[in-house]
């Protein structure tokens, strides 16, 4: 099938202002399956000007919390039954089985649109008891308003679930948006925003133009009507957006990637441990911002351990993520191809010793087999890197002491596990470990009522629950003098 893609603006697909566009491979095939319009900063400057009007002067601008609410329900609605479309959307475009989208990522979108219904109308201010003007008596109270028009820039790995986690949150504030999805996966976004439309927001509330993070993105990060980017991406983008929209005294929230630590003791449920790493390793084809990564194993069971994920990675099927039983399929692009080699490579020159999977070579579609690393070193670039592909490393400490330093020597601090029988334990490493979440005996739950982001180099702010929605807003307060 050949898809023409365009930008969706003001409730309208329009062309790139220049006519240009950007070729859309099949990952599986490397087939070229179609193209989206590559957008200009006349693109964007149209679609913020869209999202502006109706900030401003526009029927969502009349909108009182509850209606937004409501119109974000039926938004729920329609991505609820539109979950098969979405899912293959976004499977499709980087080769992922549409199981786990089914399961997890329009889900987990659609509960994030549900519970941002609800705290639309919640978003409350304060009064504040003050000394006085004067000595005349004052009142004072605060009030919530939309932080204004947000530029949303997001990767590829999970391309709706990551936009909704966004968008449901401004809209619940009543910001407007312009959404640049990954160059790679513009459909999901695309489809949500006509889903949008379905649904009855105004046109111009919610605006997608697609392109090059370095025309589009930039574009946006610079405009002078943007208010706030919402960035989740690599750290090395983050950092260039904070430089061009932070000089500009945007707010600024990002997302960065994770290189995050599961911590298994040796009196973990080794089963359960087990299946849990296999899952943090090989999701999405290990493209996880929170994929546990660095498998911090307790020296008594690790020889064992290793062995066991070993065997699990080698039990992955990997192929065309449509076969029936492949559970596998590859990498999302040819440079992230080439990436997860280099790595792997690396490892083995610096001396890590290779249990299962290694350096696949090219074939068709980029397909990389399941790898694990034993007997490696924090210090070792498999350890330190965030690498986004299916490779584990396993190190072994000995004391809880030790487990904590090695999950905390990370530039990153995205999420951290912990594997333990242990309460105390437990609670003890939870509240030692430097990151944004921690599951315990239970690999990165996501749910729409929590808070996701990281600290360090895994970036700035939070996504998710109350405090996600509020994040899209500005306290203003307002001091009225009372003469007796
Ligand atoms: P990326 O940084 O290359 O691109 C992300 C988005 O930013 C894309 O839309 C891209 O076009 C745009 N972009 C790139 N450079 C830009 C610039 N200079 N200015 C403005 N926009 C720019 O990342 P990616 O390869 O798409 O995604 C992988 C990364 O995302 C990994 O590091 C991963 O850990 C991270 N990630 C983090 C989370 C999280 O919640 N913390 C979730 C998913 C992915």
């Amino acid at each position: 099938m050949t898809e023409h893609l365009n930008h969706f603006i003001a409730g309208t697909g329009v062309e790139a202002s220049d006519g240009r566009r950007i070729a859309l491979v099949n990952p599986v095939t490397e087939q070229v399956y179609g193209s989206c319009a590559r957008g200009t900063a006349e693109d964007v400057d149209r679609a913020v000007a869209a999202a502006q009007r109706q900030l401003e002067h526009g029927a969502w601008r009349q909108l009182d919390g509850a209606q937004r609410g409501r119109l974000l329900v039926k938004l729920a609605d329609l991505v609820e039954r539109d979950t098969d479309v979405l899912a293959d959307l976004d499977a499709d475009a980087i080769g992922r089985s549409p199981l786990e989208p089914r399961r997890l990522d329009v889900p987990n979108a659609v509960a994030n649109l549900r519970a941002a219904a609800g705290w639309a109308n919640q978003l409350e201010g304060r009064t504040i008891p003050t000394g006085g003007y004067f000595g005349t008596k004052t009142l004072s109270y605060t009030v919530r308003e939309p932080v204004g028009v947000v530029g949303a820039i997001v990767p590829w790995n999970s391309p709706l679930m990551i936009t909704v986690w966004k968008l449901a949150a401004l809209l619940a504030a009543g910001c407007t948006v312009v959404i640049k999805p990954s160059e790679e996966t513009p459909q999901s976004a695309l489809h949500l925003a006509a889903l949008a439309q379905e649904a009855g927001f105004p046109d111009g509330v919610i605006n997608v133009v697609t392109g090059y993070g370095a025309e589009v993105g930039r574009a946006l990060c610079e405009h002078p009507h943007v208010a706030k980017i919402s960035f989740t991406g690599s750290p090395e983008a983050g950092r260039e957006i904070q430089r061009t929209a932070g000089v500009l005294f945007k707010h600024v929230a990002l997302e960065l990637g994770g290189k995050s630590p599961q911590i298994v003791f040796d009196d973990a449920p080794f089963d359960d441990a087990l299946r849990g790493c296999a899952l943090g390793l090989f999701a999405n084809q290990g493209q996880v911002c929170a994929a546990g990564s660095r498998i911090l194993v307790q020296r008594g069971i690790a020889e064992r351990f290793a062995a066991a994920l070993a065997e699990a990675a080698r039990a992955v099927k990997v192929g065309d993520p449509r076969e029936p039983g492949v559970q596998m399929g590859p990498v999302a692009k040819k440079a992230q191809f080439d990436r997860v080699n280099r790595y792997i490579q690396l490892g083995i020159d610096q001396g890590a010793t290779l249990l299962a999977g290694g350096v696949s070579t090219p074939e068709r579609g980029w397909f990389v087999r399941p790898t694990i690393f034993a007997n490696a070193n924090n210090e070792m670039a498999i350890a330190r890197d965030e690498i986004f592909g299916p490779v584990g490393t396993v190190i072994t400490f000995d004391s809880e002491e030790e487990a904590v330093a090695l999950a905390n020597d990370s530039t990153y601090g995205l999420a951290a596990t912990v594997w333990t029988t242990d309460l105390a334990r437990a609670h003890r490493v939870a509240a030692a470990v430097k990151v944004g979440a921690v599951g315990v005996n239970c690999w990165s739950p996501l749910d729409a009522n929590l808070p996701w982001g990281g600290v360090k180099t895994s970036g700035i702010g939070r996504e998710g629950g109350f405090g996600g929605a509020m994040a899209y807003t500005e306290e203003k307060v307002i001091t009225v003098l009372l003469p007796t």
